[in-house]
């Protein structure tokens, strides 16, 4: 069904290679451009857009105009009030003559368009270091989103003898998800908000979908093999209350099966605060703090407690507010 579409290039965001975040072992990473949701917390807001985009970095640009000077386009504009230059996308034929010209690296195409059989190949080579347990994870944005190269990849990449895993935010057609798991060894599956209504507030959708996406894929997970880790951003103030944390614990109590192996609660940071003003927008979390140890600790008790013995490691990830430990702590 998505043969028609094969032919197109990828829109890729990024590869990243060693990664330890994405699935067991080292990982390559291949991050696509596009996403349907819109998440009001995004780490990655230059994914979200489908196509290829022109950024501007201002801790980088010292102000000395030559990519407006060749830019045939008339895209870059200087807005001296704020100091800054902005781009306008509609007349952007990111043609890169700026990036070219830039001489202090101010400016980079976010965002390429990839054959996919040169992407493959590109993917391929690290294979040396994935030993028994890493691979390659297809992540986005939403990967699912390009489906017919998702597809094509996953398969390609399992005849190739190597592990698989597919980092999904749920909101796509049912069909494609159950086609990608087919050829996925671990399905990596967010769930962010338990109450449809905030999850609507917060990402722009409500999560009905994706519920209802999650237990078919759990059903043909069962009889893929495909093992499943839930994955859960914890944004203070929305996603981190401890009512979302038990209202997504009893979900999955009820609609879980064995194939769930993890349930990952990712601590909050800051990091993509440059990332917002590169898009000219506004970091809707500055200065918000990170959870603490003890706030993690207490998240992850009361996940377990709302499991009702239903058997999966819960464990926080990333880094607590103050305290030097990067590896997260893991309960059960
Ligand atoms: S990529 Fe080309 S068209 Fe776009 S802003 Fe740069 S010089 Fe102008
Ligand atoms: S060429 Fe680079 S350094 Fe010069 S104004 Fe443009 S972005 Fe800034
Ligand atoms: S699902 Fe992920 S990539 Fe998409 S908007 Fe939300 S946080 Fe960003």
């Amino acid at each position: 069904m998505f043969l028609e579409r094969l032919e197109r290039p990828v829109t890729v965001l990024d590869i990243q290679r060693m990664s330890t975040e994405d699935g067991p072992g080292l990982r390559t990473t291949l991050f696509m451009k596009g996403c349907s949701l819109r998440c009001d917390w995004c780490h990655n807001p230059e994914s979200i857009d489908s196509r290829p985009l022109i950024q501007w970095n201002s801790h980088r640009c010292i102000g000395c105009d030559s990519c407006r000077e060749v830019c045939e386009s008339g895209a870059l504009v200087r807005d001296q009030a704020k100091g800054r230059i902005t781009i306008d996308v509609g007349s952007c034929i990111l043609c890169q003559a700026c990036v070219d010209c830039c001489p202090s690296g101010a400016l980079h195409l976010k965002g390429e368009q990839w054959d996919k059989e040169e992407l493959l190949q590109e993917l391929l080579k690290d294979r040396a270091y994935f030993g028994r347990e890493g691979g390659i994870t297809l992540s986005g944005g939403e990967p699912l989103l390009q489906a017919a190269a998702t597809l094509w990849l996953l398969e390609q990449i399992r005849r190739e003898g190597l592990k698989t895993a597919l980092d999904t935010a749920g909101l796509v057609q049912g069909e494609t998800l159950l086609a990608a798991l087919e050829q996925t060894d671990l399905l990596l599956y967010d769930l962010k908000i338990y109450a449809s209504d905030r999850h609507r507030k917060y990402t722009g959708c409500g999560n009905e979908q994706i519920l209802a996406n999650l237990v078919a894929a759990l059903a043909k997970a069962r009889r893929s093999g495909t093992k499943v880790w839930i994955r859960t951003p914890l944004v203070p103030g929305v996603s981190d209350r401890e009512e979302n944390i038990a209202g997504l614990a009893r979900w999955l109590a009820n609609f879980g099966n064995e194939q769930i192996e993890r349930w990952e609660l990712c601590a909050f940071n800051n990091l993509c605060e440059n990332k917002y003003l590169m898009l000219e927008r506004e970091w809707p979390y500055r200065g918000v703090v990170p959870q603490t140890r003890a706030k993690l600790d207490r998240l992850v008790e009361i996940a377990r407690a709302h499991l009702n013995g239903r058997e999966m490691v819960v464990q926080w990830t990333g880094s607590a507010a103050l305290e030097k430990d990067q590896k997260g702590g893991e309960v059960g």
